[in-house]
Order: C-alpha cells, then structure tokens, then sequence
C-alpha cells in the first residue's frame, strides 16, 4: 500500500514537471532562436487575434514587410557568422523602434522580418517603415561589396478588414510593396496603393 502511494506521488511529481516542461517549450517555439524576437508561429498567431479585432473594432492593421538588401553578398563576403551577427543586430533595431502595446515585430524568414501595428494608417506606419530604414543605416554595418553599409528595404500596407476580406490579402500586398522598394533600387520604403 505505501509503496502504491508512494509510486502515485511520483506520477503526479513526474506529471507537473512534464507539463512545466511543455510551457517551456511552448514560449520557446515562439521565439526564434537567433535574434531573440518573435517567431513566424508567433505572428501568425498574433496576426490573426489582430485581424480579428481590427474587424470588430472597425481599425486599421498595418503590416511593414522588411527585407535585407544584398544579403547573400554580404553572407560571401564576411561569412555566415558575420552574417548572424547583423541578423541579431537589425533584429534589435527593429524591436527597438517599436513602442506601442500591440505592436509585434517578429522574424518572418531567414532574413526577412515583419513589423504588425494595430489601429495604424499606412501613413503612419510608413513613417515607422521609414524609421526602420534610417536606424538600420546608421548602424553602419560594413558592407565594402555593395553600398558601403547594409541597408533594408520596406513594404507597407494598412487596411480596415471587412468580412468579405481574406486576412492573406494585406500580407500579399505589404510583399508587392516590398518587391517595388527593391525594383526601385533597395534602401527605399513603398507603401501599397
Ligand atoms: P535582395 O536585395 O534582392 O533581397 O538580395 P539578397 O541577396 O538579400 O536575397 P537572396 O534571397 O538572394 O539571399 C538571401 C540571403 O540571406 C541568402 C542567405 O544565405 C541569407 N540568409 C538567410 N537566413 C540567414 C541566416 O539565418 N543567417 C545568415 N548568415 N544568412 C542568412
Ligand atoms: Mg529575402
Ligand atoms: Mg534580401
């Protein structure tokens, strides 16, 4: 009998640490494990809690898609380490220019990252964007292949959801702003529309 206890309090001990374990994991998986911000799993999962209340609330979302200009050259020229650093470094930049509850910066690609802003025109969140651009200059990160320093690239897109509107839509067309910013030379913030 006291060995029975005994072996159900084990189970019970074993089964509390088990489930500490799993929240760990779980809050690690939305991290990514370079920079230190959010993940892609933590902005789709933020992003749509987002869109949902834009939706009720009748508010603007507004998303900034930012990419690394050149960075495949940078990664040939300093090597993949350096490479990491400037991810890490970029990544603190852009957490750092973001201020407001409910904003969210996460790392959405290997280097491409994305900025959400609730109940943010795209004006405002061009001036955001625009913020990102010049911070990230003036790190003045040596990039001797191409500009002199590494630089980014922004799309913006801002919308008022309705129900007839899929939430995928303002991803897609933060990306073809952010496609135009490169076709336009790199270093440049284009909003959408
Ligand atoms: P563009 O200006 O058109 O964006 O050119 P790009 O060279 O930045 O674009 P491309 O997609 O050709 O290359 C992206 C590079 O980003 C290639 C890849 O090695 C690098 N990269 C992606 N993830 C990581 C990472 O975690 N660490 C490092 N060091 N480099 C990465
Ligand atoms: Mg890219
Ligand atoms: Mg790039």
């Amino acid at each position: 009998r006291i060995i029975q206890i005994t072996f159900y309090l084990f189970l019970l001990h074993t089964n509390e640490k088990l489930k500490v374990a799993n929240l760990k994991l779980e809050r690690i998986s939305l991290i990514d494990g370079l920079t230190l911000i959010e993940n892609r799993r933590a902005f789709d999962i933020e992003y749509n809690k987002a869109w949902k209340i834009s939706l009720r609330e009748g508010m603007p979302l507004a998303l900034i898609m930012i990419d690394i200009d050149r960075f495949k050259i940078f990664n040939d020229t300093y090597g993949h380490l350096s490479g990491d650093q400037a991810l890490i470094r970029i990544a603190e930049v852009i957490k750092d220019v973001i201020k407001r509850p409910g904003d969210l910066a996460a790392r959405y690609g290997g280097e491409e990252f994305v900025v959400m802003l609730m109940n943010t025109t795209a004006n405002e969140a061009a001036a955001v964007a625009e913020e990102i651009r010049t911070s990230v200059e003036a790190l003045r990160i040596e990039s001797r292949e191409i500009e002199n320093v590494v630089t980014v690239s922004l799309g913006v897109a801002s919308v008022v959801p309705d129900r007839e509107m899929d939430s995928v839509w303002l991803i897609d067309d933060a990306d073809r702003a952010l496609y135009k910013a490169k076709a336009a030379g790199r270093n440049k913030v284009v909003v959408w529309g």
